[in-house]
């Protein structure tokens, strides 16, 4: 029996509970209802709230029930969890209790991907990463499919990857809780740093549920880590995959690490990989077209898993050189009388405001604040000091971020993104920038951070349009 039809057994035929109504469960809901299976869909959301999604399955003849979970979801022979459905759950418990498998959505969309697959975690660099990757693989004509927390859910996609194509997934801690034979041909840790802790409960049980993305690899498949993430470090990482190093550091060429040695570092700005004995130059950092020292170290997390993946130096150059940026990530929105705005709404954590602050040249007036994870805003001091004029705090972190850093630089309370634009603009002259970079998630004011981006956005452009008139009007008047 072909591989894939013994994929495919686990799904056709059989009944299948999914957890979730969002967008990864409405996608697996709908792939196994397309390969056969009887699903039960069951969300604890309003009718109201599931909305659209609650519309297409009942269309597609898939049962559901909302505003809460009935014992009929425990009749599954297994059930498909999505990553907004916490492991801890009454009914996550129940369903454990009496031995239902419960399987992540990805693990659910692994099974059918006919395809080869990258897969990206860690806590900053996701979504920027897995994108490179998806540039350079093209530059290498692949068909590839990017998905996963970026662009569709994989199980949106999986039923359509032929074998010569390549899944690459964007892979979040929640969705590796739930893996069972979910194997990546190869595995990407961006970095380890706090992030949704509150979710995983400690540091050490976050790096458990990250590694999981290699607990299924063989010595067939690659590892990719950065050596430079202490949480990263090789010898207490457990797998039997290949695996390949990268970091800033020249050091990594000659310390032995991999079976094969193979590494990707720099030197003197230019990035190289290091396949044993040959030294083969990739990139020059200066030709990236995306900011900061924590892109350049993106750039070499893709770069080792297209090398892993058996990609051409060439391809590796001419794909990272096309990558644009991603929305939301240090992307520039306008200028106004010389002063610079960057949207930078997905720092969702303080690790990433601290790599937006470092990108950042010059003086900045930085928006910070949202639904705070449990980090401690003082890490943000050093950052802060000498180079933020002003901050303007906004969301239900406002009084910690006022508490941590006020005395380092002055902390003014913000009620709305406008607000909190214009007063900086106010504040700010030509040759300097205001950052929104919230280090927090957004659900304390916005639906996501996308949202919390377009306000920013919204709010910056009309502030340049009144600009504008005023400096039509004032040319008008001289
Ligand atoms: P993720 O998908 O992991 O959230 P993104 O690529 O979307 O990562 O970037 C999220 C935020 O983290 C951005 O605001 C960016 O400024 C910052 N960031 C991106 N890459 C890194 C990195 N390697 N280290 C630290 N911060 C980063």
């Amino acid at each position: 029996m072909k591989q894939s039809e013994k994929q495919f057994e686990k799904i056709s035929g059989r009944k299948i509970g999914a957890l979730g109504m969002g967008r990864s469960g409405l996608a697996a809901a709908l792939l196994g209802k397309r390969l056969g299976a009887e699903v039960f869909v069951s969300d604890s959301k309003s009718t109201e709230d599931a909305g659209a999604a609650l519309e297409i399955l009942k269309s597609a003849g898939v049962e559901c029930e909302t505003g809460g979970h009935t014992d009929r979801i425990l009749e599954s022979d297994y059930v498909v969890i999505s990553p907004g459905v916490s492991a801890d759950s009454t009914i996550v418990e129940k369903l454990q209790q009496q031995g239902t498998p419960v399987f992540s959505e990805l693990e659910f969309a692994s099974w059918v991907n006919q395809g080869r697959m990258i897969a990206v975690t860690g806590s900053n660099g996701k979504t920027t990463t897995a994108t490179m990757i998806d540039y350079i693989l093209r530059a290498e004509n692949y068909k590839t499919f990017l998905c996963g927390n970026v662009g569709q859910p994989f199980s949106g996609c999986a039923a359509d990857i032929p074998s010569d194509g390549v899944a690459v997934v964007e892979v979040s801690s929640y969705q590796l809780e739930f893996v069972d034979q979910f194997r990546p041909d190869v595995a990407l840790i961006t970095n380890v740093t706090p992030d949704h802790l509150e979710r995983h409960g400690s540091m050490k049980q976050y790096r458990e549920t990250k590694l999981r993305i290699t607990s299924s690899q063989t010595e067939k498949d690659t590892l990719v880590l950065n050596i430079e993430s202490p949480e990263l470090d090789a010898r207490s990482i457990q797998t039997r995959a290949r695996t390949l190093f990268f970091g800033k550091k020249e050091t990594l060429s000659t310390c032995g690490v991999g079976e094969s040695g193979q590494a990707v570092f720099l030197r003197e700005g230019v990035i190289f990989g290091n396949f044993g004995q040959t030294e083969v130059k990739l990139f020059a950092r200066a030709e990236l077209r995306v900011p900061g020292a924590h892109n350049v170290e993106n750039a070499m997390a893709a770069a080792s898993a297209a090398l892993a993946f058996g990609v051409s130096p060439d391809s590796i150059r001419s794909g990272l050189l096309s990558f644009p940026g991603v929305e939301h990530r240090l992307e520039f929105v306008t200028e106004i009388d010389g002063v610079r705005l960057i949207n930078d709404s997905k720092a969702t954590n303080l690790d990433a405001t601290i790599s937006a602050l470092q990108a950042t040249d010059g003086a900045v007036g930085l928006i910070l604040g949202g639904r705070g994870k449990g980090e401690d805003f003082a890490v943000l001091g050093q950052s802060v000091a000498g180079k933020v004029g002003h901050i303007m705090a906004l969301g239900e972190s406002k009084e910690l971020i006022f508490e941590a850093l006020g005395k380092i630089t002055p902390v003014e309370f913000a009620d709305s993104m406008t607000h909190a634009l214009s007063r900086l603009l106010d504040l700010s002259g030509a040759g300097e920038t205001i950052l929104l970079s919230p280090g927090c998630a957004s659900f304390d004011m916005y639906r996501n951070f996308e949202e919390r981006g377009a306000a920013f956005k919204e709010a910056a452009h009309s502030l340049a349009k009144k600009a504008g008139h005023k400096n039509k009007a004032g040319a008008v008047e001289n």
